[in-house]
């Protein structure tokens, strides 16, 4: 598989480089060279396939010989081993993919398991490498999980005290073994300038070699791919051309990834971007003028964000296209009264429980459907127990606990307390090998 940077088309990698490296020069964007095309009888062949095998074939055309088959083989086996997606019915005509049902009750667990086993795999020389990451919430707890008891690997995962949720922290802050955790007392900008600065220090890269496991890396765009295939595995086979997927977006990753399955030929007629208040791109697209305002706190606060990292990709494959806007892609904003609205109304309507990020994408794809002979789905992006005092303050319930909840809820904390101060950081890096 051969990949360029988008900043710089003379900087050219394979898959390997791409996946070490995260970001090319110029803090430029990898961009596959080709994106392979399969015919429509082949399309229907592969979704026949059960999810792994499908998702192994995909994985092998993306990547080609660089990694042999049996390799990719497994890693996509370790990597999916939890419940796959699932779909939920709303109405006759608007459907939930679910795609929350792993370790972390977030769809970030597919890409960020995916890259574990691929990053695994690469470090042939078994160095040291450590997986520095800020979270806001889901990022840090699908990254630790992946990467959990992995040997050579170490992850660090800054989040800034007293701003996540409980069952947030008790997802990852309890793991141990090779899982260190550092609540800061600041903000999430405050952790992403330390993890950034670290990124740029001389000493600790002579200790162990960083890698940031964020969402540009293309390793985990590529395992997103494989569940818009298991969508159309999941619906019958009557409404396949008539598609429309609404997706939560926070820094794009997830779109891109399901546009490169279109790419590739599966039959989505439209997608929808649907963002919460946070609405660069939305924006953008009306008035084509690129204006980020300071970041908004929201409900969906995994999509407060306000300027996304895979924006660029999602042009690029636009542009490679020339889909049009509205004709192929529509987009939206939606408020946070609008949000909570309709997480009252897909319970007390339809008898089931969303929450905030599933609810932006469900608020414009019921506005876009309306009357159309078309099919609607939107993406459960995460498990609403994830957002317990939302969803239960606005619909007036109590929400029970999964299994994976009750198990860990009371499971000691073992983060680290530090103030924003990158030596404090340093050192831990340092001397906590
Ligand atoms: C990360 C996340 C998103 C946004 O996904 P992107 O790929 O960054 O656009 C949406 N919903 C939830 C619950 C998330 O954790």
């Amino acid at each position: 598989m051969k990949l360029y940077n988008l900043k710089d088309i003379k900087e050219q990698v394979n898959f390997s480089q791409a996946v070490k490296r995260g970001l090319g020069r110029k803090q430029g964007l990898f961009f596959p060279e080709t994106i392979p095309r399969i015919s429509k009888k082949k399309i229907k062949k592969l979704i026949n396939e059960t999810f792994i095998t499908r998702s192994q074939k995909i994985l092998s055309i993306f990547i080609g010989s660089e990694i042999e088959k049996s390799i990719i083989n497994k890693s996509i086996q370790k990597a999916f081993s939890f419940p796959g997606p699932k779909i939920s019915y709303i109405t006759k005509k608007i459907l939930c993919c679910e795609l929350f049902h792993g370790p972390t009750l977030a769809f970030k667990d597919y890409g960020a398991r995916f890259m574990a086993q691929i990053l695994s795999l690469l470090n042939a020389e078994k160095k040291s490498i450590t997986i520095l990451t800020a979270t806001s919430g889901d990022t840090g707890a699908a990254v630790a999980h992946a990467f959990y008891k992995m040997k050579n690997i170490r992850v660090v995962v800054l989040y800034p005290k007293g701003k996540i949720s409980k069952i947030q922290r008790k997802l990852f802050c309890t793991l141990g073994h090779n899982i260190t955790t550092i609540a800061v007392d600041g903000s999430f900008d405050e952790c992403q300038k330390l993890v950034k600065k670290a990124f740029n220090d001389i000493e600790i890269k002579k200790y162990t070699q960083l890698n940031s496991a964020n969402s540009i890396n293309i390793s985990r765009l590529l395992a997103q791919i494989c569940y818009f295939f298991e969508i159309f595995h999941l619906i019958p086979e009557s409404i396949h051309n008539k598609i429309i997927i609404s997706v939560p977006c926070g820094n794009f990753g997830n779109l891109t990834a399901g546009l490169i399955a279109k790419s590739m030929g599966l039959p989505v007629k439209k997608f929808i971007l649907s963002t919460n208040s946070n609405n660069t791109v939305p924006r953008y697209l009306k008035t084509g003028i690129w204006n980020p305002y300071k970041t908004i706190s929201t409900m969906s606060n995994a999509m407060d964000i306000s300027r996304p990292n895979n924006w660029p990709r999602v042009q690029k494959i636009l542009q490679k296209e020339q889909w049009k806007i509205n004709k192929h892609l529509e987009y939206g904003s939606v408020s946070e009264e609008s949000t909570k609205k309709n997480i009252k109304e897909l319970f007390k309507k339809f008898n089931y429980i969303s929450e905030p990020h599933a609810s932006v994408a469900y608020t414009l794809l019921k506005k876009s459907i309306n009357k159309k002979d078309l099919y609607g789905i939107f993406l459960g992006t995460a498990h609403p127990i994830k957002f317990q005092e939302t969803v239960e303050k606005i619909l007036q319930i109590k929400l029970q606990k999964p299994q994976v909840i009750s198990k860990i809820i009371h499971l000691k904390e073992l983060s680290y307390n530090i103030k924003p101060n990158f030596n404090t950081l340093k050192k831990i890096l340092i001397n906590h090998q």
